[in-house]
């Protein structure tokens, strides 16, 4: 007899935990996984929520069990998969059944998959989830993107299982077809960029100030009930406090330098080059990643260049408070980008990005979560058509405070020999915004020279050409 009310396809580390949640919440949930092997192992774990639960190892059995108009999560691993398992499902389920798929998809493959299911009187929904394992179970923070009556069938369960900040569910409807997923990776574009400023800033304690890892895990313990206070602040704390049982040293000692990616902060990168919107801080993350993982070519040019010596060293407690605000001014920096990145892609496909709900349904489940999105929040709700965020007056006054700190880091680390690329993109980026004469005039003129592309003048309307 179906009695699910919704249905979860894909029992890996993301929809075993969100499938667990929902059946906490008091909600009945079908899952079916590829492999029935996993099946049968998440329905021995499912304990207590076992009652609640029906593990199907048909998909024929998984779409029965669910009470019509079915709502059905998928959350495989993205790309063709995704594709497969909509093929799949599609000759077995009904008119107004709806199809979410809750992975990290490219918001151009979600877009097709909308045109493609058009008129099949199925319907989508794109869904961007964050929050990793412990978000699945506990909380996400949720994305979505499809129509607005599609989001009011589902939007009681989703805004049930999501994370709570004081309270308000961290899921919204943000706007129609790819508006979730391409949210959603710019999420962790920004990710990337808080990330790598981080990491950037434990190189410089590290290999400068010549800190050991409990010692730098006090510094961001200590950062972690300030301005910084974020999720991904904490765990570096307790990253760095961890041990290697096998070495007894600091796992992060033992820990090869060479950091993966899947590809939302390459999309990222991507999408604000499409849309001509400078996105420096992610842009110079994404290439930090690519350039870790050249670990052989690294080690032969530290062979042939050697690394420079560690001079001009400024210590003591004025150094660390610099480099916590170089820290949140590289911050402002990474998310005004992102957002402005966000405010163009509204413009271009229609989607109408309400930017102070995203800032408020990032500030708990994700992992980009923090103190410093309810202020972004806060400043997006006062000024809704802010076209950067580093104009609005509280940030604008954060920048002012931390300026010279970034500014006195970056050119140290610069001095020293020590890569602070995405810190250093954020001195650049604020120096260009903020000159209302910059340098492309000479630009310009070199256009017009070997091109003939002409230019414009300060002084008169219309194109014009230079004397060469
Ligand atoms: P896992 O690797 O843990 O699980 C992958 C799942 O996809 C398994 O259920 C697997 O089934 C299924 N699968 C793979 N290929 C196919 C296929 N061709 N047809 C049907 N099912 C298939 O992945 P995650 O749970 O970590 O990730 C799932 C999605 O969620 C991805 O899009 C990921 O990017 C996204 N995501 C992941 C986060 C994370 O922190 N891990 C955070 C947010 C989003 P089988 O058991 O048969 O192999």
């Amino acid at each position: 007899m179906a009695e699910a009310e919704i249905g979860v396809i894909g029992l890996g580390t993301m929809g075993s935990n969100l499938a667990l949640n929902i059946a906490d919440n008091g909600y009945h949930v079908a899952v079916f996984n590829r492999t029935t092997s996993r099946t049968r192992e998440f329905a021995e774990t499912a304990g207590p929520l076992s009652d609640r639960v029906t593990a199907c190892e048909t998909l024929e059995a998984f779409v029965a069990a669910i009470k019509p108009p079915r709502p059905v999560i998928i959350m495989v691993k993205a790309g063709e998969p995704v594709d497969q398992q909509i093929a799949a499902l599609r000759p077995l389920m009904q008119s107004n059944d709806i199809l979410i798929d809750a992975g990290n998809a490219n918001f151009r493959d979600t877009m097709r998959r909308f045109s493609e299911l058009e008129g099949s009187g199925l319907t989508f929904i794109g869904m961007g989830v964050s929050g990793g394992e412990d978000g699945a179970r506990n909380g996400p923070s949720i994305m979505v993107g499809g129509t607005e009556p599609a989001w009011r069938r589902v939007e009681p369960v989703l805004t049930a299982i999501s994370a709570k900040y004081k309270g308000e569910p961290c899921a919204a409807w943000l706007g129609e077809n790819g508006a979730g997923h391409f949210v959603k990776t710019i999420h962790n574009g920004i990710e990337y960029a808080d990330m790598q400023m981080i990491a950037e800033v434990y190189g410089v304690m590290r290999d400068h100030l010549g800190m050991d890892a409990p010692s730098i895990a006090g510094v961001f313990s200590a950062w972690s009930t300030g301005p910084l206070d974020s999720y991904l602040i904490d765990i570096t704390s307790e990253v760095l406090t961890a041990y290697d049982p096998k070495s007894g040293q600091p796992i992060v000692d033992v820990i090869v330098d060479a950091a993966g990616q899947k590809g939302t902060g390459r999309w990222s990168v991507i999408e604000s080059q499409i849309m001509g919107v400078p996105a420096t801080a992610i842009e110079a993350a994404v290439a930090a990643r690519s350039l870790s993982a050249m670990r052989e070519q690294r080690a032969v040019a530290q062979a042939r260049f050697g690394l420079p010596e560690q001079s001009e060293r400024r210590e003591g407690q004025a150094v660390i408070e610099d480099l916590e605000k170089a820290l949140l001014a590289g911050k402002v920096a990474a998310y005004a980008q992102g957002f402005a990145v966000m405010a163009a892609a509204s413009d271009e496909f229609g989607w109408n990005l309400p930017m102070a709900e995203i800032a408020r349904i990032w500030r708990a489940g994700c992992i980009i979560r923090s103190q410093f999105l309810d202020e972004i929040a806060t400043a997006y709700a006062e000024r809704p058509d802010t076209g950067n965020l580093v104009m609005t007056p509280s940030f604008a006054t954060k920048i002012e405070a931390t300026d010279g700190a970034l500014r006195r880091v970056v050119s140290q680390a610069v001095l020293n020999g020590l890569p602070v690329p995405a810190l250093a993109s954020a001195v650049g980026y604020f120096d260009s915004y903020r000159r209302a004469r910059g340098t492309a005039n000479l630009v310009q003129a070199q256009r017009d020279f070997f091109g003939a592309h002409g230019f414009e003048r300060l002084d008169e309307e219309g194109e014009h050409h230079g004397p060469w």
